[in-house]
């Protein structure tokens, strides 16, 4: 369908024959929003990687502790890039739980992700949700989008999420300055919540075949040091660059997976 405006609408803009990281992603997560090229990435990923759903898993409960976290602490703005197919307790679900005046603009650059936009949309009556169609390779655009002015007021604290979105950004993309970009937009007191796929804690002959499977060229592991190296200027919310699965797990039943079966770290930092 196209729209009067000429451009394609979110179901035809679809491309079902390439596996896409939301999709995959979705069927990871054991959701059912995916196709047979998805479902065939995913497979391949976690012959390499058994253990790579539970990663999955981890990861968005890391997304969410967060998201908790930051909202006990005050903080009523998200902006949620790389958003990912609605599912189970998203960020406005879990932050207007705790505040339900939360505002929250998500932001993905796949149609399939537009197209399930409206679950993102349900916000409670006092808060407020936006979705924008947008890329994170480019931040000016997301910043002067009239939707993110409409719901966000910049003048107050925001936590900026870049959950499992920067190992697709590769290094000549400048992933650091669009950080920075997006970093300089917001005032202290802001946070930064990320996680980031590594293989530090892999074997070789696991991160070999991982490596293979590199979705042509865009998907860029980074260990700790190299995603220190991202959020330069911030300052790290204890404890720091930790796998998921040991970021602020108290209250989580005991033990949690191992680092190894996780592969994945994450980090809130502080706008300073
Ligand atoms: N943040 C969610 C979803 C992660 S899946 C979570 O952690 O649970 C990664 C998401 O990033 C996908 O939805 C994918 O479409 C999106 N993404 C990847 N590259 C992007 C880019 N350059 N700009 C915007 N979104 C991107």
């Amino acid at each position: 369908m196209i729209s009067r405006s000429g451009e394609l609408s979110a179901v035809d803009r679809i491309d079902t024959s390439v596996a896409h990281p939301a999709r995959r992603y979705n069927y990871l997560l054991g959701g059912k929003d995916n196709f047979a090229a998805d479902r065939e990435s995913g497979d391949a990923l976690a012959a390499a990687m058994p253990t790579i759903r539970l990663a999955a898993v981890e990861n968005r409960m890391f997304l969410q502790r967060a998201v908790r976290f930051l909202a006990r602490q005050g903080v009523r703005q998200f902006l949620d890039i790389g958003t990912g197919i609605p599912t189970a307790d998203n960020t406005h679900e879990v932050a207007q739980a705790v505040i339900p005046s939360a505002r929250v603009v998500y932001v993905d650059n796949d149609p399939i992700v537009l197209a399930h936009a409206r679950a993102l949309l349900s916000s409670t009556s006092e808060g407020r949700t936006a979705y924008l169609d947008a890329d994170l390779r480019e931040p000016e655009k997301i910043l002067a989008h009239p939707d993110l002015d409409a719901t966000l007021d910049l003048s107050e604290p925001v936590a900026l999420m870049l959950v499992a979105i920067l190992h697709f950004i590769r290094d000549d993309e400048d992933p650091r300055g669009i950080l920075a970009r997006l970093v300089a937009a917001l005032p202290t007191g802001s946070y930064v919540v990320a996680s980031h796929v590594t293989w530090e804690y892999l074997p070789p002959a696991v991160t070999a075949k991982l490596e293979a499977n590199n979705d042509n060229g865009q998907f860029r592991a980074r260990n700790t040091e190299q995603f220190a190296d991202l959020l330069d200027g911030l300052e790290l919310v204890e404890p720091g660059i930790v796998s998921v699965a040991r970021w602020h797990t108290d209250d989580l039943p005991q033990p949690r997976p191992s680092v190894q079966d996780v592969s994945f770290n994450g980090v809130v930092a502080r706008v300073v």
